[in-house]
């Protein structure tokens, strides 16, 4: 027991749009709550209150929720941790107890908190240029924007298996693609990860 509650902004049944997992059905649990406040960031993390949203009194509970929201086969069970910040509340109990109901589990960070051991497939995604605290992992995701241009060669000295440049949603959009794509182009050790989400609508 890890005597802790989960709060949960929403847990919807779903794809996941971008990166190396890209196309992958998952259930996405998006917790509340975040420890950065980056400036672009359009993601609602606050509250319990969307859909399949709740406080769960422990990891039974949040499990059990993710297991009604699976539609398809138990073989094929992922879900998908994201924020907000997902490791200000996702504990070794938690993914323990996903495990145990033979999720896989995927976790997308920002990079400033150690995640427990045991996650399958680990995507860091550091903000605002800062070096993570995690140094491997599976997918290194930058956000990119025009107006401000990280080192990105200090992060090919980490140890992940794939790095994605993705642009950041905006009224930049298009500039920042663009730079994305020639910096791709230039350096192929990157990889462009679009936001599909965002013509599919779906979350
Ligand atoms: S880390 Fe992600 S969720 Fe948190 S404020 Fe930054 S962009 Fe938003």
């Amino acid at each position: 027991m890890s005597g802790r509650v989960y709060r949960v902004k929403e847990m919807v049944y779903t794809i996941q749009g971008e990166g190396s997992n890209t196309g992958t059905v998952v259930v996405l649990c998006r917790f509340e709550g975040c420890n950065l406040s980056c400036s672009y960031c359009d993601t609602d993390f606050e509250g319990t209150d969307g859909p399949g949203g709740g406080v769960f009194p422990d990891a039974g509970s949040l499990v059990w929720r993710a297991l009604k929201t699976w539609k398809g086969p138990a073989s094929s069970r992922t879900v998908l941790c994201t924020g907000g910040e997902p490791l200000l509340q996702l504990d070794r109990a938690l993914l323990e107890t996903f495990h145990r109901e033979g999720f896989r589990v995927l976790l997308e960070t920002n990079g400033t908190m150690r995640p427990p051991p045991g996650v399958d497939f680990l995507c860091v995604s550091p903000k605002n240029g800062a070096m993570p605290v995690v140094e491997k992992g599976d997918e290194l995701k930058v956000p990119f924007r025009i107006d401000e241009f990280p080192d990105l060669e200090r992060y090919l000295e980490l140890d992940f298996t794939y790095f994605y440049l993705q642009p950041v949603w905006g009224s930049d959009y298009g500039k920042n693609l663009e730079r994305v794509v020639e910096y791709c182009l230039a350096h192929p050790r990157w990889r462009l990860s679009l936001q599909t989400q965002r013509f599919t609508g779906l979350p």
